[in-house]
Formats: C-alpha cells, sequence, structure tokens
C-alpha cells in the first residue's frame, strides 16, 4: 500500500519587510497616557494591547506604549476591554 506523496511547498520567504518603529519615525521621546489618540493605534478593537509583531514598534517604544496604555486604563482614558 502506497500513500500519495505530499508535496510542501518552502514557504520560509514569507517574510514580510520589517516597517520601521512609528514612533522612532516621530523621534518620540517619550509616550504618556494622556496622548490617547496616539494610544489608540497601539490598541485593537477590543481593548487589548496590539503585540509588537503587528504594530511594528521598537521594543523601547513598545514598552513605553504598554506603560502608557496600563496608565490610561486605571484613568479610564481607555477600556480594558471593549465590547
Ligand atoms: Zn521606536
Amino acid at each position: 500500500m502506497s500513500t500519495p506523496t505530499k508535496v510542501k511547498r518552502a514557504t520560509k520567504d514569507r517574510r514580510p519587510k520589517k516597517k520601521p518603529c512609528s514612533l522612532c519615525i516621530e523621534k518620540a521621546v517619550d509616550v504618556v497616557y494622556r496622548d490617547v489618540s496616539r494610544l489608540r493605534k497601539y490598541v485593537s478593537e477590543r481593548g487589548k494591547i496590539v503585540p509588537r509583531r503587528i504594530s511594528g514598534a521598537c521594543s523601547k517604544h513598545q514598552r513605553m506604549v504598554t506603560v502608557a496604555v496600563k496608565r490610561a486604563r486605571v484613568i479610564a482614558f481607555l477600556p480594558f476591554v471593549a465590547e
């Protein structure tokens, strides 16, 4: 009994070009929790913080964003969860 040979395509090259961190382009020194319009870009519709692989932010700025979003949530500038 022979099984049909499955040909697996090598899809290793599927790596989209890494876009630079938008906050680095803006030369943002800090991300403040009051800057809701900016933070909105790093929060999904459900209110979750967008991961770095999607937001494209560098580690430095992603960390700032994370802290700022968490602070903004506490003061109810941003929702913890949105339905
Ligand atoms: Zn950056």
